[in-house]
């Protein structure tokens, strides 16, 4: 396998590395997606073998044509500059390995100026920054609410990263002290209280501490997930709404905190939590966003669900495949 990289090229190759799907798309400077394959991740199959399946994707979508650079986005923890993981929780088995010498051996590429990685909510934000609604602003959180909590934070027109890459892990703010517990431990943190997961394992403590419900007439207790809980707070289900509330209360102190520290400009929310909340309770969280906000946000909290969907991260790695 060998590519062609030429820095006139108006293409990039971008991909996403996430704990599920691996996602890798050709893409122009304007950011328009022209080809794109997903496969899913199978962390446990090894990084060489992920490494191997992104290059034959990059030969396959790029052959016959030069491209301008190679960058991914990927979940972290991760060195930004060496694409090294940190004890990476979705993509066991990953620490202290990077897919970049994989992929530039796979291809026979001798420089590693040509593949760039960057955090997937670091690079949502820039990307929401370049080709989003809020186009041009240089203050922008993204926040995504799905398997776990994060954020990627442009502040002053910089993206913040942190001493040792973990900057943005806003999933662990405190919220609800003595509360549910994230995969890390902490007690009472925002993940532990509003995630995919969070929102499943609530569900099943509650059910199983004796709370009534209508789920279990047509669910097994051990299949209940987050989707099964928005579906039932619909039905007008008791306990499924009694959860969703405290999602909302839980994530407007989130959202309301991260205001105050960071005076953004808009919080844009992405990920599948945050779209189900915005299809049926978008007023509820702003109102309890505004509940928990310092004066100067009472009126309109700056918050926004994304419109560039599921490719945010892919966008936001097309840029700095295009950057010298
Ligand atoms: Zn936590």
């Amino acid at each position: 396998m060998n590519i062609t990289i030429d820095k006139n090229s108006d293409l990039v190759v971008a991909a996403d590395i996430g704990g599920s799907n691996i996602r890798v798309a050709l893409v122009d400077l304007k950011g328009n997606i022209l080809e794109k394959e997903i496969i899913r991740t199978n962390p446990s199959r090894g990084i060489e073998n992920a490494g191997y399946e992104i290059s034959k994707i990059i030969y396959s979508i790029s052959k016959l044509r030069s491209i301008k650079g190679i960058a991914y986005s990927s979940a972290g923890p991760i060195n930004q500059i060496t694409g090294q993981y940190i004890n990476p929780p979705n993509l066991t088995g990953w620490h202290n390995k990077s897919l970049i010498p994989i992929i530039r051996d796979n291809l026979k590429i001798d420089s590693r100026e040509f593949i760039k990685v960057g955090h997937d909510a670091t690079l949502a934000a820039l990307a929401e920054k370049q080709f989003g609604k809020n186009k041009g602003s240089n203050n922008i959180i993204y926040l995504t609410v799905s398997t776990g909590v994060g954020a990627g934070i442009i502040s002053n027109g910089t993206m913040i990263q942190g001493e040792n890459w973990f900057a943005g892990e806003v999933g662990h703010i405190i919220i609800n002290p003595n509360g549910p517990s994230c995969s890390l431990g902490c007690s009472g943190c925002l993940e532990g209280n509003v995630s995919r997961t969070a929102i499943a394992s609530i569900a099943k403590e509650k059910i199983k501490k004796g709370l009534k419900t209508n789920i279990l007439d047509n669910h097994l207790i051990e299949n209940i997930d987050s989707k099964i809980i928005f579906d039932y707070a619909q039905k007008k289900d008791k306990l499924s709404i009694e959860i969703i509330n405290s999602v909302l209360e839980n994530l407007g102190k989130g959202l309301a905190s991260l205001l105050a520290i960071l005076n953004p400009e808009v919080i844009i929310l992405g990920g599948s939590v945050s779209e189900a909340l915005n299809k049926f309770y978008w007023e509820e969280l702003f109102e309890q966003t505004k509940r928990f906000s310092i004066p100067f946000y009472t009126t309109a909290p700056p918050i926004q669900m994304t419109t560039l969907g599921d490719d945010a991260s892919i966008l936001g790695a097309s840029i700095i495949a295009s950057q010298d």
